[in-house]
């Protein structure tokens, strides 16, 4: 017999983590409150032409794990160079950084160039990216653009992002800087992973004991026992102890779960007549608060569909607007960055994912504030050789926040997990 492992949470991270653990002749369970798998990587598919990816929509880098696994699945990969290919708007419609005046284009440059600079130059004392901003001369219109342009991105506002954490990530993540959409989005990928894995759906966690005897889980009304265990869900849930653990978590972990902070996220989808924009728009952005807008069906161009991404502050004021509202506000921005006044009345149709009010998630993805940057090995660590921990925001070796990250973390904690029976 090999080491049983339950695994809870069918995310990336947990799916990853059960894959490896079969391949390599264990017995994983994946335990998942939802009723399906994927966890922060969901679809629509009823909405447009394409498949909506109401979480997770790009894979970050050539190198990126997810790249492999895509290969190995037999799924195609588009690229698209959202950043190459920014359109910036002050004012008026958004402009290529070529025909954006010289000083906006070489502060967008300087923000970029600083903010990789990083990694070189571990900031100290740990401070938000903002203040680190402030401290190397920039000023509050650039402090503005990097909250949109390298915050957002990051699901935090730019005062409360750690710049320590930022340099560790830098460092870390090996992937690359291109950027792809697997084609027919991430559910196919997921559903590869989660191939003749024993998965039980609609049970959701609710006490782990663990000890030298092995770990028993009450899930879903259940109790399930195993050699050992590796939880997976956010780091947002383990905070308001959705799962309760019997010895309970050491005051490490628990220091680190009460360190991350998870801020709201939310995706917003519109529909229209025609397309109202050229092929060539990929990714366009302004400080309003529909600040990043791009195109989800990049490689279809006739697709005529536009996602709005906002995280944070804006994400918050967004989700506590009504349809109608919002709807109105959204596109009223949106006549101006494209310079199309058209778009006002010829949206066809809106859909929005707020993960914010998503009850198994809490918020987008989680990060950490200044002076906090050592949480993540943390969380990461085992708490025995029984009881790991794994998800994106373990992912201390990688990039967090992505789905790369998650997985290379169920990756980790599967061969702790393995190494359990070594000799
Ligand atoms: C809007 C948005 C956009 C994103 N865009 C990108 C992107 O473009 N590229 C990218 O790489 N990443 C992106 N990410 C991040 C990426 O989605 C996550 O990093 C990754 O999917 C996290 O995987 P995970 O397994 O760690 O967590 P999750 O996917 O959250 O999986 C954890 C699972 O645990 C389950 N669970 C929770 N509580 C319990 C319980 N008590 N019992 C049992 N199960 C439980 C949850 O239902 C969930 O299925 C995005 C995320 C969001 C929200």
């Amino acid at each position: 017999m090999g080491t049983s492992v339950i695994v809870i949470g069918a995310g990336a991270a947990g799916l990853a983590a059960a894959a490896r653990l079969r391949e390599a002749g264990a017995e994983p369970t994946v335990i998942e409150a939802r009723p399906r798998i994927g966890g922060r990587i969901a679809q629509e598919h009823g909405f447009a032409s394409v498949p909506i990816e109401l979480g997770a929509e790009l894979i970050h880098g050539e190198g990126a794990a997810t790249v492999a696994l895509a290969a190995a699945a037999g799924i195609a990969l588009a690229p698209v160079d959202r950043y190459g290919s920014l359109r910036w708007a002050a004012d008026g419609p958004a402009c290529p950084l070529a025909e954006l005046p010289d000083a906006r284009r070489e502060l967008i440059a300087a923000l970029g160039a600083t903010y990789r600079g990083l990694a070189q130059d571990e900031p100290a004392p740990d401070r938000s990216l903002a203040d680190e901003l402030r401290a190397r001369g920039f000023d509050a219109e650039a402090v503005a653009m990097a909250d949109v342009l390298l915050a957002q991105t990051c699901c935090a506002s730019v005062e409360d992002l750690s710049s320590a954490d930022l340099a560790r990530e830098l460092r870390a993540d090996r992937a690359g800087p291109l950027e792809f959409r697997p084609v027919g989005g991430y559910g196919p990928l997921l559903a590869w992973l989660a191939r003749g894995l024993r998965i039980v759906l609609g049970a959701p966690a609710t006490m782990v004991r663990h000890g030298p005897d092995g770990v028993r889980v009450i899930a879903g009304g259940r109790t399930y026992a195993a050699d050992a265990c590796i939880v997976t869900v956010p780091v947002s849930l383990l905070a308001v102890e959705r799962i309760r653990f019997d010895p309970p978590l050491g005051p490490e972990k628990r220091e680190a779960i009460a360190a991350f902070r998870t801020e709201p996220a939310t995706k917003l989808f519109f529909r229209f007549d025609r397309p109202y924009w050229d092929a060539g728009l990929a990714y366009m952005a302004h400080t309003g608060l529909f600040s990043r807008w791009w195109t989800p069906a990049h490689h279809r161009p006739e697709v005529p569909l536009l996602c709005c991404y906002i995280t944070a502050e804006r994400a918050r004021v967004v989700d506590a607007l009504d349809d109608e509202a919002l709807r109105r506000a959204a596109l009223e921005e949106l006549a101006t960055l494209l310079g199309e006044p058209a778009v006002r009345s010829r949206c066809t149709g809106m859909l929005r994912s707020a993960w914010g009010a998503d009850p198994l998630a809490l918020g987008g993805y989680a990060h950490l504030p200044p002076g906090t940057a050592g949480a993540r090995p943390a969380l990461a660590a085992p708490e025995s050789p029984w009881l790991h921990f794994a998800g994106e925001a373990t992912a201390y070796e990688s990039n967090p926040q992505t789905v790369h990250g998650a997985i290379e973390s169920g990756w980790r904690a599967a061969a702790a997990c393995l190494r359990l029976r070594s000799p």
